[in-house]
């Protein structure tokens, strides 16, 4: 058995993994890196050697972090199966049409704007040409199924609780006679959320695991504040006949805002005011969660047939840009719900252009905005802000709900980890900035694993190790 580190080492983005056991060449997650332009080209042209030669690929969940360079990939003359379940089959086809749609649009405006006519143009990594393609290798396999890859390799996938269809899987086969197990928890949500099933019980120890990190040492505040929280800043926007801007990552986060609306409406604690949609993907990502039922959680599944769960008959989706202008005029009580939530890009710049300087409405965040963003910079409190090209003062009031997390927080990651929390266990610690990574190592130790790595980019891990090798220490480099 080896480990090729590919992606999301010592960062939180662009999420891939190669396994190589009993000759198998598997991928698990071939995620796009998301940052600066240039940082972000080089890594998403980067692929390891041979992608042309694995066997196949599993896919965790549809977020572009994870599945964003499956059409690279294929360019690159990857042919084998690619496997995710039918949700995430769905969410990936709309996360992969607007990413390939995005870059074709921002390849065509950096051609106009910096290159020289004699200069060959720039290409997009791919376009929309290339997502059928990826779509027609999608092997959809239910949750607890378990799939033979040949070779004596099999793998399951278990919900994850992070956005609809993820999961986490549980890769088997026998090495020397010996059973092996190896779990990558791709990214794992937090529990007692809203529609979604929480993370599944780990069904018990591995030998290995390649776990997520993203708030490995970070507390959430608890999920139970979320609800009275949304309902106070929603009665208070009403009140004030405001509108409530929500910057939102289209596929989760909005959905949770949603349902968190009409269960409010419906329970009479509000009435029925206008609600705004703003992103063409959080239109198609609120129909995905509309049409997969099967995978809610008891309390949503108990709801279905007593009202409309997202409240899509009443709110308005905005898909053109023409629809997007007439929600900036609508004046309150309404709440506008709109990406990108770090307030970088994205149409919620409308809104806040009109918003902030209007004491009665209100920006309302859902979770930690990176740094140096105009959402962190409202966050943190700032008196001014530029938003385009402009100054504005600003007035409005500026609110966040940390419970609503996508990811699990440090102390839900060990509780979820808890049954493979033993010696024969080695931990290989990913999707993380290196302090998370690094404070979470330290915890997996603490907690009794027997052993925590943090990979570099491009390290690899090979082999089991025998336990009387093991140390218990934290290592940072690629030692192995
Ligand atoms: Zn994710």
């Amino acid at each position: 058995m080896r480990i090729q580190f590919c992606g999301a080492d010592r960062t939180v983005t662009g999420s891939s993994h190669l396994l190589e056991v009993n000759g198998l060449r598997i991928f698990l997650d071939m995620g796009m890196y998301q940052g600066a332009r240039d940082e972000a080209r080089q890594f998403n042209q980067y692929l390891p050697a041979d992608v042309k030669s694995a066997d196949a690929i599993l896919l965790t969940h549809g977020h572009l972090d994870h599945c964003g360079k499956l059409p690279v990939a294929l360019r690159a003359g990857f042919s084998g199966p690619i496997y995710c379940t039918p949700a995430t089959a769905e969410v990936a086809r709309i996360v992969l049409e607007d990413s390939a749609r995005i870059q074709q649009e921002d390849v065509e405006y950096m051609n106009r704007r910096t290159r020289p006519p004699q200069d060959p143009a720039d290409q997009p990594l791919y376009g929309p040409a290339d997502v059928p393609n990826v779509l027609k290798r999608f092997r959809p396999v239910n949750y607890r199924q378990k799939t033979d890859l040949g070779k004596g390799v099999s793998f399951t996938y278990y919900d994850a609780g992070h956005i609809l269809g993820s999961a986490y899987v549980i890769v088997e086969w026998s090495e020397q006679g010996r059973p092996h197990t190896l779990l990558f928890t791709g990214d794992i949500g937090r529990f007692d959320t809203p529609i979604l099933r929480d993370p599944f019980p780990l069904p018990g120890p591995v030998d290995q695991v390649i776990t997520e990190s993203t708030y490995g040492n970070v507390s959430h505040g608890p999920i139970s504040d979320v609800g009275p929280q949304f309902l106070e800043a929603v009665k208070t926007v009403i009140a004030r006949k405001g509108r409530l801007v929500v910057p939102s990552f289209a596929i989760g986060r909005t959905q949770t805002m949603l349902w968190y609306l009409q269960k409010f409406i419906v329970e009479k604690q509000i009435p029925q005011i206008p609600v705004f949609v703003d992103s063409p993907m959080g239109c198609e990502a609120t129909a995905a969660y509309s049409k997969f039922t099967e995978n809610y959680d008891d309390e949503t599944r108990a709801l279905i047939g007593t009202h409309d769960l997202f409240g899509v008959s009443q709110m308005t989706c905005a898909v053109s840009t023409q629809q997007s202008r007439q929600i900036n005029n609508t004046a309150g009580p309404c709440v506008i719900i709109a990406s990108s939530p770090t307030c970088e890009f994205g149409r919620v710049l409308h809104h806040l252009e009109r918003s902030v300087e209007n004491p009665n409405d209100m920006v309302l965040f859902c979770g930690f905005i990176p740094p140096n963003t105009l959402g962190r910079r409202l966050q943190d409190g700032e008196k001014r802000v530029r938003i385009f090209d402009r100054w504005y003062d600003v007035r409005c009031q500026v609110r966040t709900i940390h419970g609503l997390s996508a990811h699990a927080d440090g102390d839900e990651l060990l509780r979820f980890l808890k049954p493979t929390l033993v010696g024969q266990t080695e931990a290989y610690v990913v999707h993380g900035e290196v302090p998370q990574s690094e404070a979470f190592a330290g915890r997996l130790i603490a907690a009794g694993i027997g052993r925590a790595t943090v990979p570099a980019m491009e390290s690899s891990a090979v082999a089991y190790t025998a336990p009387s090798l093991r140390t218990g220490e934290v290592r940072r480099t690629d030692q192995e």
